[in-house]
């Protein structure tokens, strides 16, 4: 792991501080001493953060399941601009923390992640939405890891959200390091690392992702699909370091992927001992973009076909 301590932000009464609206809170032993020894916490209570006391009446959303308002359950009382307006500070305040990830308090109106309840017009409950901070930290920070307090009690899958949130924390540091840009490289690697990592999100286990730095040759993100058997990629998404500054290299295993226009290249033997197909991106102009994320979704979609082919 790298030693740097991973920086989570936090539910803040899921430390056991008293933030609740009845004064009370929700400390998760878990994660303060099992998980908290690995990160470094920053903890947020958005309701208290805006402005409101402690002591207050409890919240809900109400109206569109997608855009809901959060008002008071008895007054009706409509909060959402308040709460809006503070997160757009706070969360310039948490990017320049460099935050690789949050654990959200579940069911809330403000930090469920899902599931959350949304009361339409008559007063009858969706149990569909997202809290209104939790959906607007995804907005701002789609690449950091989310996770809601509940995955992350499961044993197994502690090692497992641990990986992640190195991994998110080094490609982390790679963006921030990397200033100079004048093809826009970046921004299409950051691209590319976004599908892939919803690629990931929807697989739910299907597809695993890793980030291999060789500082000054290679930078590499690799997609991996987790069913017994299978290859040991199926995409490499490569940053290359070189004299003439950096380019992308999109590879896949050359059986695994179409290419209708021809704007790759077969590399016999060039995908870890196999035969790959590359693109190569110098100057990436937004079409080659999409082109090459259809690749991915394309070659994903075979990855996942597999899995369910093996039983996964
Ligand atoms: S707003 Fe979030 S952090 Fe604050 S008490 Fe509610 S669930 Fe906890």
């Amino acid at each position: 792991m790298n030693s740097t301590p991973l920086k989570l932000g936090i539910s803040r009464c899921l430390l056991g501080d008293k933030v609740r609206y009845d004064g009370g809170h929700k400390l998760d032993p878990y994660l303060v001493r099992t998980f908290g020894p690995y990160v470094t916490y920053v903890p947020v209570c958005p309701e208290v953060e805006c402005g409101m006391p402690v002591q207050r009446e409890p919240l809900r959303l109400v109206g569109d399941v997608a855009a809901p308002r959060l008002v008071g359950l008895e007054s009706d009382l409509d909060h959402t601009a308040t709460m809006q307006v503070w997160a757009k500070r706070r969360l310039d305040e948490l990017e320049a923390e460099g935050l690789c990830g949050f654990i959200f308090k579940s069911k809330s109106p403000s930090c469920g992640l899902e599931r959350v309840k949304v009361y339409d017009a008559h007063g009858v409950p969706r149990p569909v939405g997202v809290g209104i901070w939790a959906r607007l930290f995804m907005q701002r920070f789609p690449l950091l890891a989310f996770q809601d307090k509940a995955r992350l009690h499961d044993a197994a899958l502690l090692e497992d959200a641990l990986k992640r949130l190195s991994m998110h924390k080094e490609l982390q540091d790679f963006y921030d390091a990397w200033t100079h840009d004048p093809h826009k490289t970046r921004s299409a690697f950051t691209t590319l690392t976004t599908e892939l990592v919803e690629l990931s999100v929807e697989a739910k286990g299907g597809i695993e992702l890793s980030f291999v730095p060789r500082p000054g040759a290679t930078y590499s993100l690799r997609g991996r699909h987790t069913a017994p058997g299978a290859r040991p990629v199926f995409v490499l998404v490569d940053v290359v370091d070189d004299a003439s500054g950096r380019w992308l290299s999109v590879c896949f295993y050359a059986d695994a992927v179409s290419d209708p226009e021809e704007l790759g290249n077969l590399v016999p033997k060039g995908l870890l001992g196999d035969d790959g197909y590359c693109f190569d991106l110098e100057n990436p102009s937004p079409g080659t973009l999409d082109y090459l994320l259809e690749r991915m979704r394309e070659v994903a979609q075979g990855a996942h076909a597999f899995l369910i082919a093996a039983g996964e």
